[in-house]
């Protein structure tokens, strides 16, 4: 594929360009190179989306069920037949390993969209029966959703907050991230090729001004956020302007605990998906792996076997297992914390080799992993969004179940053993939205998605997502005589 040049919103089933005064530019994070200048929307532009989403929101909403199922089965079946495109734009944005947009990115955004094509038809409301009353709940779409997307899975993202919006019969409107903002558009484009009538998904561009010209609009009545937490805090006081929904998927520092049980060769692979994937940048990551001491040594002996399988470089070289991070700025924050844990006394142990030739230019970091540590770190309290590992020791299960639990967010959290009693114990006690026993960061479209604590609320994914995409009215039918003291 083509390297892409042009950035455009997509808005009433056209591309337009945005035309405010201010632009951002793209960069390709493989080799630093930039690739276009881009005009952010104006707020007239935002304006325009809205009012378009509120008209066309009416018509999506009186198709039936099975059409709007129609539609969006259409739309996931195009999302696998354009599986290479999709993942080439993917690279381009983010700088991840081709093999990872290809296994993952795009298929759990096709099997998102057919899971909700599959249960448009199912929405329905309850019914009770009293002596005085027959009583029943409606369930409606909301009207006009948006959501805001990041960057470290931007079509995924797209697809999981418009699937269940869209079936559920809302419009949407999508902000991608500005750094990465191709391929939202190209989701645009599937939809309309698979029918899905003009307006009832956009695409605005922008950084935080238009992110916030959403959340302030009095227009919309959800939003969907997917960031940091601070950017929460300010998402959830700007959308109380007109007390919009919210769902909020947030940061993470999740724990990974290891009980001696495990084969460390499994327990080797897991911490190494768990923390490089995608090159770190994973909300979920289990960045504090918890080994109990006498197991420590077995660890290490079984992770330094597998380092030799680390390959940075080239995104598109189907090797390659690290790609580059996404920006120069997001690299030197990384850096800075590689930097203060060796500062703070933690014991580094360095993957991969750093690419050569074009590719020196890329925003790359080598995984580390970091030994000797204890909880009071900064790499191991606050979130890194890179390949930076944090190893941890235990002595029993009652303390590594509080010091798992010593943090602010809630995102996920994993326990390998084989004790079924132990593992019962752990999930009924880990401040966590999601644990994983014996596997790590699989996200199968059934799984609700989503975080407690700091880490956000509401889900993504799974049945629970219907119901952050509808509102119910209670409708009650009198049999009786009319209640009145008058
Ligand atoms: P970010 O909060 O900086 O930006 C996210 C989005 O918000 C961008 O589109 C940005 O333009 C927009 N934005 C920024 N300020 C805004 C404002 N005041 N009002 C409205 N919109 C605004 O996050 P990021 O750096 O893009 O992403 C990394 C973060 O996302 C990490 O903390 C990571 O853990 C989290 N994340 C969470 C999940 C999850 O599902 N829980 C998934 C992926 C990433």
């Amino acid at each position: 594929m083509n390297k892409p040049k042009e950035v455009f919103c997509y808005l009433n089933n056209e591309h337009i360009a945005g035309n405010s005064a201010s632009s951002f530019s793209v960069f390709y994070p493989g080799t630093g190179e930039k690739l276009c200048e881009t005009t952010e929307a104006s707020i007239a532009q935002v304006d325009e989306a809205v009012d378009i989403a509120r008209q066309s929101q009416v018509t999506w909403a009186k198709y039936s069920s099975q059409q709007r199922s129609r539609i969006l089965r259409k739309a996931a079946n195009l999302i696998r037949q354009y599986t290479q495109k999709i993942a080439q734009l993917e690279v381009w944005d983010t700088g991840k390993p081709i093999r990872e947009a290809l296994e993952v990115d795009v298929v759990t955004a096709a099997d998102t969209v057919e899971y909700y094509a599959n249960l448009a038809v199912t929405l329905h409301g309850d019914f009770y029966s009293t002596n005085d009353a027959d009583i029943y709940t409606k369930v409606e779409p909301i009207g006009v959703c948006a959501g805001i997307g990041a960057w470290n899975y931007p079509f995924q993202i797209a697809a999981w907050k418009s699937a269940p919006a869209l079936a559920c019969g809302n419009s949407f409107i999508f902000k991608p991230s500005e750094l990465t903002p191709f391929s939202a558009v190209l989701l645009a484009e599937i939809y309309k090729e698979a029918g899905l009538p003009s307006g009832v998904f956009q695409v605005v561009q922008g950084g935080a001004d238009i992110g916030r010209a959403l959340t302030t609009h009095t227009g919309i009545q959800k939003i969907s956020f997917t960031g940091e937490v601070q950017t929460g805090k300010k998402i959830m006081a700007d959308s109380s302007v007109n007390l919009k929904t919210l769902t909020m998927e947030l940061g993470g520092k999740s724990p990974l605990i290891i009980f001696e049980d495990t084969d460390p060769d499994v327990a080797a692979r897991a911490a190494l998906a768990a923390n490089f994937y995608t090159q770190g940048e994973v909300c979920t990551n289990g960045t504090r792996v918890f080994v109990p001491e006498k197991y420590l040594a077995a660890f290490q002996n079984a992770i330094e076997k597998r380092t030799q399988n680390v390959v940075l470089g080239d995104p598109f070289d189907e090797n390659v297992n690290v790609g580059a991070l996404i920006s120069a700025a997001h690299k030197k924050v990384v850096d800075n914390f590689i930097e203060s844990g060796k500062a703070e006394g933690a014991k580094a142990f360095t993957l991969g080799e750093l690419p050569s030739g074009a590719f020196a230019h890329g925003f790359f970091t080598q995984p580390v992993i970091f030994y000797n540590c204890n909880d009071h770190m900064q790499i191991v309290k606050e979130e890194i969004f890179g390949p930076v590992m944090s190893v941890l020791t235990f002595k029993d299960e009652s303390e590594v179940i509080e010091r798992a639990n010593q943090t602010d967010f809630g995102l996920a959290a994993a326990v390998f053993t084989h004790d079924i009693t132990r593992m019962q114990r752990m999930i009924d006690q880990l401040h966590a939205g999601m644990v994983w026993i014996n596997n790590y960061n699989i996200t199968p479209v059934e799984m609700p998605f989503g975080g407690t604590k700091q880490s956000g609320f509401g889900k993504e994914n799974g049945m629970d997502t219907l119901t952050h995409y509808t509102k119910r009215k209670s409708v009650y039918i009198s049999k009786a005589d009319v209640f009145s003291p008058f």
